[in-house]
Parts: C-alpha cells; structure tokens; sequence
C-alpha cells in the first residue's frame, strides 16, 4: 500500500513555513517477521516538535533532514506478523506524520480506549499532554487546599488539565490564554479568573488583580513574561512547575531575563523543570483519576482537529498562532 509522510527538507529559522517541509509518498510492503503494518487514524503536533527541529544536543535527537518527522499516533493494525498483536489492534506508536507504518512490533504499544472518551484522547487529556499536567502539577507544584495556582498557556492541552486538576484540588486557579473565546472557554470549566493576556494590557497588573493574596504556584507553559509576572507576585515558598517556554521556541537570539530572577532568594522560591518521560511510571494513576473526573463532569475537554496529512503542517504552525483550544490534533 502507499502512505503519505511529511519530511523535514531544511531546519527552520525562527518560526518555521511550510516551506521546511514537504510531503512524500512511500510503497509499504508486508510486514517481516516480529512487524506489524500500521494504519493511523490520529496523529499529534505538538510544541516540543520545534525543538527537534533545531540541530542541537537535547533530551530528544533532532530530527533527520529528509526522513518523516515522528510524534504522537493512534493507529489500527492492518496486518501484523508478530504473535502479539492481530489485524483490529488499536496501537499508540511514535510514528506520527505518516499515513502508516511497517515497523517492529516492539515500537507500538497495544491500548484500549476508557470510557467515555473517544481514541484520539489517547493523544491529549489521556496521554502525553494529559499525564503532563497531572504529573507537574501534583509532584512538583504539590498543590494544597485554597492555595493560588497561575497556570499560562491556560487553554491548551497541558494547560486546560493543569487548571481544572487545580480546582478538583481545592486551589483558586488564575490562567491566561491568548483570546476571548479560549478565556470563556476557561470561565466556564470553572476557572476563577481567566485573563486575555493579549489584550489585557498591563499583564502584571492583571495578575495581581487576580491573584490578590499572590501566588503560590506557577505552572508554567510560556516563558518570557509571564515568567517574570509570576516571579514578582509569587508568595515566599512558591512552587514554579517549568513545563515550557513557547513564547521562546522561535526566538532568534537567546531571550533576556527573567530580569526579576533575583526574587527566588527572598521568597525561597523553587523552580524545577521536568521533562513528562520521568513520571511514566504513574500513567496508569493518572489515567484512573484523570478519566474518573471526566466521567464525573468534573474535567472538560477540548480538541481542535485537522483534517488529513496534508495539512498537518498548519496544523503543528498553528500551534505558535494559538489556533487551537485544547488538544491539536490530525486525523488522518
Ligand atoms: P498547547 O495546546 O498549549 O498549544 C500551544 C499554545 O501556546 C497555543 O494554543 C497558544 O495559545 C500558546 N502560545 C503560542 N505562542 C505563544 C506565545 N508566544 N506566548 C504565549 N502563549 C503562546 O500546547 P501543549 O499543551 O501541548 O504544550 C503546552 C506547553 O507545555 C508547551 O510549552 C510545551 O512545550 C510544554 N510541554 C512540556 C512537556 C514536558 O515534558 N515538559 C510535555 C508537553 C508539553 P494562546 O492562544 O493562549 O496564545
């Protein structure tokens, strides 16, 4: 069978165009012995995908110029030639940005869908994103009851997990988000305050406005100045959750600051960064509670899904415009 596969052509610089990329078809012959032929029904863009996209030594190898990027997929197996996995099999895989595969068996992982969300879940409020926010949040931000938890990047993937765990955890959440609609979208899963940060003018005074009695722990998705916002109102002890920094992922030069870093003496504040492979191991808690909240209508969740390979690249670009609510994802 042929599949379509999206390629890295040049390593973009600053913020990539569809011009780094290109879409190739390949002929996919019977799988070998221990293979199993893949077709994906889902795959994933996602912010960290820019980094391997830059020729540097990182937690990830960069991506290969010229060959299929990779990333998060939900695949069916068409056929398999390995005694553990039969034709129907739903597969979760890192061989995202093609249409389907043949690779070892070992490379795939068999799942199963919980109830109550659809297989694509498997990709956002269920999976990596998903197990992201649940992680950072309960092991290094160690929320309590009626504390005040700043999330940015409040409507996306991570971010929408991070604030309604927050509130299911007893905190006063405050997150920002990048238009009106994501910030209703953010009211009415319960958040107390949801702030436009592009039109809010001055960032800081919004925060503090919302947050009067301070922060006291950040959950970070952004960088730049909401980095420097949450340093200068955060409560002595606070806990800042560095989980990423998009506002810096196509900068051209290394960014300033924070020029307020000089806070994390007087408020004994701890910073610690994480990346989500190191909490693995606590999937399957995090699936059980994570899915039990949305059973209970206590966890909503939002997709915003492309149609088909070809445009996946807008897809992965839209994710630096702010195009999606929720998890981005391509269906294939
Ligand atoms: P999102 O679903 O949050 O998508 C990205 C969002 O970021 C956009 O929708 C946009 O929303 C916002 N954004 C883009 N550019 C800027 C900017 N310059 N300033 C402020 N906001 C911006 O992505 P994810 O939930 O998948 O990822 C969120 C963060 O978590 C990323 O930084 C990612 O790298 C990180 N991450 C880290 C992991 C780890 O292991 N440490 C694992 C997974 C993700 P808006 O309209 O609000 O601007």
């Amino acid at each position: 069978m042929e599949s379509l596969e999206v390629r890295l052509v040049s390593r973009p610089l600053g913020l990539p165009s569809p011009s780094n990329f290109e879409l190739a078809t390949v002929s996919l012959g019977q799988p070998g012995p221990g293979e199993v032929l893949v077709r994906n029904r889902w795959m994933s863009v996602d912010p960290y995908m820019r980094g391997r996209m830059t020729d540097r030594r990182s937690y990830v190898p960069p991506f290969a110029l010229g060959a299929a990027l990779e990333g998060g997929a939900v695949g069916e197996v068409l056929a398999s030639a390995d005694p553990a996995f039969a034709p129907g099999d739903l597969v979760l895989s890192m061989w995202g940005w093609r249409e389907a595969f043949v690779k070892p068996a070992a490379t795939v992982r068999k799942v199963s869908v919980p109830a109550g969300v659809g297989e694509e879940a498997l990709l956002g409020v269920l999976g990596m994103p998903g197990l992201t926010a649940w992680a950072g949040l309960r092991e290094i931000g160690q929320p309590g009851s009626g504390e005040t938890l700043f999330v940015s990047g409040g409507a996306g993937a991570v971010g929408s997990v991070v604030a309604q765990l927050g509130k299911a955890l007893g905190c006063r959440v405050v997150a920002t988000a990048g238009t009106d609609a994501k910030c209703a979208w953010l009211a009415a899963a319960g958040v107390d305050a949801a702030i436009n940060y592009r039109t809010c003018g001055s960032l800081l005074e919004a925060v503090r406005r919302a947050a009067p009695g301070g922060i006291d722990i950040y959950f970070d998705n952004v960088g730049g100045e909401h980095l420097e916002v949450a340093l200068e109102l955060a409560n002595p002890f606070a806990r800042f959750v560095e989980c990423g920094m998009i506002a810096h992922y196509n900068a051209t030069e290394p960014p300033p600051g924070p020029r307020n870093l000089i806070q994390v003496i007087g408020k004994s504040l701890r910073i610690q960064g994480f990346v989500v492979t190191q909490f693995q191991h606590l999937e399957p808690r995090f699936q059980a509670e994570v899915s039990a909240l949305i059973r209970e209508g206590r966890l909503r969740y939002e997709e915003t899904i492309v149609e088909g390979i070809g445009r996946a690249v807008e897809a992965f670009l839209g994710l630096f415009s702010g195009a999606n609510t929720g998890k981005m994802l391509v269906r294939l």
